[in-house]
């Protein structure tokens, strides 16, 4: 299976980027765009790792096996650039060192592939830093970046680039990866229902119980919320659900990671790390230690639009609406629940969702947060 395989982006954005890729002058920046569950994130760092594929057919690029895809993805590549923030914005220091690095000629690769993700967080200030760079960068740098639309980035910036819109996968098309991947029904069609669009999240549902288990979890917190009190322990139920989800990603990732990469550096099990290897490997810790923090604020925010998608349920059936609901576990209970509930109580709801998810992405107290919308629930 290559790397494009396992992307579900439409036929006509595969077949540019693969085409590019294969191509000896490729477009030399590029803007990938998608809503949350979109594998616009993923795409690029497909291609980023096509980009610096060493398979000797340009058209195989991409293969997922050799040393240069492996090292893209898991993020140890010598030529390969891989910036996201945890703050709010993106500083004009951080721009900076993004541009010093542009320059450096590739040591190992064909390209040397800048991936730059949130880049509607960067003020007009920081931008400004970077146009230069991506307007005509040397001649052997590709700028990758990544953003949720192409309204979200200031033009200066969107217009220099060549633009990947991808949708976000429906779940017929989650369902049809997850059964090509070996997982049965009716496991399968769960697994997608809950993914929203992210097939990867999907399979980690549908092959990890217990990462399911605590998806479910995290679903009927708001059902039980009774009083004051309830509520504030749903609020500290919910943060740690996502703090163990969380460490479960990072732990499963960066495990498989390190062997990929120690078996690619031919050392065994147990064995002393060659001092000439030392820095590939010390790459690949930082680049974890960095995601790890990511993935812990990825996962909350993920966690409380799944609260969402309870509300949303909770008024299709308010509504009478005949449809299948995301957390179809929940239709008896949730039924009950709702008729403590009008709909315009429940759009309401679905609003302060929305509110929570915007102050948790600002860096807000999360605690704080949560514990306001939960005290909604108070029946
Ligand atoms: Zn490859």
């Amino acid at each position: 299976m290559s790397l494009w395989d396992s992307l579900l982006i439409p036929e006509r954005e595969r077949d540019q980027l693969r085409r590019d890729v294969a191509s000896s002058r490729p477009t030399h920046a590029w803007l990938f765009t998608g809503a949350a569950g979109a594998p616009h994130r993923e795409a690029a760092k497909v291609f980023a790792a096509a980009l610096l594929c060493e398979q000797p057919d340009p058209q195989n690029r991409g293969c997922g096996e050799c040393k240069g895809c492996v090292t893209v993805m898991n993020g140890s590549h010598a030529d390969f650039t891989h910036f996201r923030t945890e703050a709010t914005n993106i500083s004009i220091e951080e721009a900076r060192e993004l541009v010093m690095k542009a320059q450096d000629r590739p040591t190992v690769g064909r390209w040397r592939v800048i991936l730059l993700e949130d880049t509607e967080r960067m003020p007009e200030r920081t931008s400004n830093v970077l146009l230069k760079a991506i307007e005509e960068p040397p001649p052997h740098t590709i700028w990758l970046l990544t953003a949720p639309s192409p309204t979200d980035v200031l033009v200066t910036i969107r217009s220099r680039c060549r633009p990947v819109q991808l949708p976000v996968p429906s779940e017929e098309q989650v369902h049809g990866y997850l059964l090509s991947r070996g997982v049965a029904d009716p496991l399968a069609r769960r697994a997608a229902r809950l993914a929203m669009g992210d097939a990867e999240e999907g399979y980690r549902l549908a092959t990890d119980e217990q990462a399911m288990a605590r998806r479910e979890m995290t679903t009927s917190l708001i059902l039980n919320v009774r009083s004051i009190s309830s509520a504030f322990s749903a609020a500290e139920k919910l943060t740690d659900l996502a703090e163990q989800d969380a460490q479960a990603v990072s732990a499963a990732k960066d495990e498989r990671e390190r062997a990929e990469l120690m078996a690619l550096l031919g050392i065994r099990e147990g064995e002393r790390v060659a001092p000439t290897l030392r820095a590939q490997v010390r790459r690949l810790e930082d680049q974890q230690k960095r995601r790890a923090k990511r993935v812990a604020s990825d996962t909350l925010l993920h966690s409380v639009a799944q609260v969402q998608t309870v509300l949303r349920d909770a008024l299709t059936l308010s509504l009478s609406a005949q449809l299948p609901l995301i957390n179809e576990h929940l239709r008896e209970p949730l039924t009950a629940w709702c008729e403590r509930r009008s709909p315009e109580q429940l759009l309401q709801d679905v609003q302060a969702v929305e509110i929570t998810l915007r102050r948790l992405r600002t860096n807000a107290n999360a605690r704080l947060a949560l514990e306001a919308l939960m005290s909604r629930f108070v029946a």
